[in-house]
């Protein structure tokens, strides 16, 4: 290794801990803090996220990328280094353009938010959270414009999730997505009230619910020697590096699936946390650099494998031993289909796969007008419950479970949402590719094997790291472009055989 490389990597090294540091203070604050932590811990955090962008955004990096890209030319584009090169040079140019001032004021505010979106969303009041929401709203705004001109103003929150991913290719795929959604669901609808999942609406012990959730983890091949699970008001994965992955779940006492789909969410994407080699640690290749891949491994864990029929015919005898008041007279084929049932519902993270898009796209388009400034923050539970109306037609009883439910516009991660309905259409694309290489996945999952998909995800994806972007991943491992046909296909099939489509 050179000189400058050692450099390097020394100061990507010291920003990655102050980051590191940042995320097990973010981890307690939703988790095990006193409430009245908040405005001390907001204050900390602010401090850490200027700290690690003034030290990242130095002229120190770029004179040393400047000084290495060079020796790069002619060495292979693929290999880490030149990889850590370049994404190092994307993500510091477009940090440099952002104020630390900026930073700090952003990090400060999203942490107050935090709290007072929880006690909005418990006690279903906007009016609590909207004074944040309109501050996070103009911020984000703001952050836009260090980066005009651009196609659209959605473009620069949309590239930090996904990078070099345009508005208008989301808004295409979507376009293409939505009406095969709609007429797959109509299609449902029409066939009336077929499958019946009144036996998950039962009482479930929630230290039940918790243990059958960490005992299909550890399966799953979660480490629990370098992760834990906690509880928190909204299901989140974090990781402070490779060995140390950790995950939150949140438990209903009447709804089994909330709890348990969750936690088979976030360890998929734990697992890919962990399956990132520890050399690319304290770098930007150890962190999220697209979320579509990531939300393809959760997507993948919570749906292909977890609300397959090979899965519960596995695992569907250990529930009903856990369970046996509520699951005795339940057969294996009609859990299967009450987990799987498909409707309008008012929770994103509880939606079936056939409508769970609609969800997605209905907090695009939100997040689109309030860049835009075609829609005021004042008018957003409203907005909420029209196109509630419109897509899946039901409103909401009340903003607690409506324009409140998610966490994401309290931490001001505009931009992410896209992310979920692109990494479904991933996970579609790799199962298929998956398919063709273990013939008999499915048998093996049947016989609570996971090991085979587990290495070929390991081969395939997560050894990458933060290496490539969702468009370059997904060539590479199946040959073909990010598309939504394969989803479609995965929905006709699964929903075409339970409702005889
Ligand atoms: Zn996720």
């Amino acid at each position: 290794m050179t000189d400058a490389l050692r450099d390097l990597k020394n100061v990507l090294g010291e920003v990655a801990d102050l980051r590191a540091a940042n995320s097990v203070l973010s981890w307690d604050e939703q988790t095990y803090m006193p409430p009245g932590g908040a405005p001390g811990r907001a204050i900390v955090l602010s401090t850490l996220s200027r700290l690690a962008h003034e030290r990242f955004v130095d002229d120190r990096i770029g004179e040393l990328l400047d000084h290495l890209e060079p020796e790069m030319s002619g060495a292979d584009l693929d290999s880490d280094d030149a990889r850590l090169l370049s994404v190092t040079r994307r993500v510091y140019e477009k940090d440099r353009k952002v104020p630390s001032q900026w930073v700090a004021e952003f990090s400060l505010e999203t942490s107050l938010a935090q709290q007072d979106w929880q006690k909005a969303r418990a006690t279903a009041d906007f009016t609590l959270f909207r004074p944040h929401l309109e501050k996070i709203v103009g911020l984000r705004r703001q952050y836009a414009g260090f980066f005009a001109p651009y196609d659209s103003v959605y473009d620069p929150l949309l590239d930090d999730f996904e990078p070099g991913m345009k508005t208008a290719t989301v808004r295409a795929i979507f376009d293409a997505l939505r009406p095969q959604q709609v007429e797959l669901v109509r299609a449902i609808a029409a066939k009336g009230n077929v499958v019946d999942d009144r036996p998950l609406h039962k009482a479930f012990d929630e230290k039940k619910q918790w243990d059958f959730g960490m005992e299909i983890i550890r399966r799953f091949g979660y480490d629990l020697e370098h992760g834990r699970q906690d509880r928190s008001a909204h299901p989140f994965t974090t990781d402070f590096w490779t060995g140390d992955v950790r995950i939150t779940t949140r438990l209903r006492p009447k709804y089994l699936p909330t709890g348990m789909f969750g936690s088979f969410h976030e360890a998929g994407h734990a697992l890919y946390g962990q399956g990132i080699p520890a050399r690319f640690d304290r770098t930007l290749l150890a962190s999220r650099l697209s979320s579509t891949v990531h939300e393809s491994q959760s997507r993948t864990w919570e749906n292909l494998v977890g609300r397959s029929r090979a899965f519960w015919k596995a695992f569907y005898p250990r529930l009903r031993e856990i369970f046996p008041r509520q699951l005795g007279e339940v057969s294996l084929e009609a859990f299967y289909r009450a987990i799987n049932k498909v409707g309008p519902s008012l929770i994103r993270t509880d939606a079936d796969e056939a409508t769970y898009n609609l969800h997605i796209m209905l907090r695009f388009e939100l997040e689109l007008a309030l860049m835009e400034g075609s829609l005021a923050v004042a008018d957003l539970p409203e907005a909420w419950n029209a196109r509630m109306q419109e897509y899946l037609g039901i409103t909401p009883p009340h903003d607690g479970d409506g324009v409140l439910q998610d966490i994401h516009w309290s931490v001001g991660a505009f931009g992410y949402f896209p992310t979920y309905a692109l990494g479904n259409l991933l996970s579609a694309q790799l199962w298929e590719a998956a398919e063709k290489e273990i013939p008999d996945l499915t048998k093996r999952i049947a016989r609570k094997d996971f090991s085979g998909l587990l290495e070929w995800l390991r081969t395939r994806v997560h050894q990458f790291g933060g290496k490539y972007e969702a468009v370059e991943l997904i060539r590479r491992a199946t040959g073909h472009p990010l598309s939504p046909e394969a989803y479609v296909r995965y929905l006709r099939g699964k929903f075409g055989e339970i409702y005889k489509l």
